[in-house]
């Protein structure tokens, strides 16, 4: 299961940060997830609650951001969103195939809140 060995390096992340900052808990873990990342939200929120469990994260909150695939036209010059994970990026104006992704493939730890 992809998400849960990804929760559990989320938290050892998490972690090791704690330690550097000589914090007790955690208080919050946030990602940014692009949509390309291949996650489920739902399964993503059960694996962390696995996860964080005996560790300095075990009552932090998981606040995950899920970024939209975003293409670029080269043709128009302009970037769209693509609001289907699963189509193609056409582009919107003009129709092109753009295979230019300037967003969407994030999977990141964005912060982490300590006490
Ligand atoms: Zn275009």
């Amino acid at each position: 299961m992809h998400e849960l060995s990804l929760a559990q390096t989320v938290v050892e992340i998490a972690e090791e940060a704690a330690k550097r900052e000589g914090a007790e808990r955690i208080e919050a873990i946030a990602l940014r997830v692009g949509a390309l990342a291949g996650v489920v939200p739902e399964a993503l929120e059960f694996a962390f609650e696995v996860a964080k469990r005996g560790t300095l994260a075990d009552n932090a909150r998981l606040e995950v951001r899920y970024l939209p695939l975003v293409c670029y036209c080269a043709r128009c010059g302009l970037e769209f969103e693509v609001e289907d994970d699963h189509a193609v990026a056409l582009c919107p104006f003009c129709d092109e195939l753009s295979d230019d992704i300037r967003q969407g493939q994030e999977l990141d730890v964005a912060y982490v809140e300590v006490v």
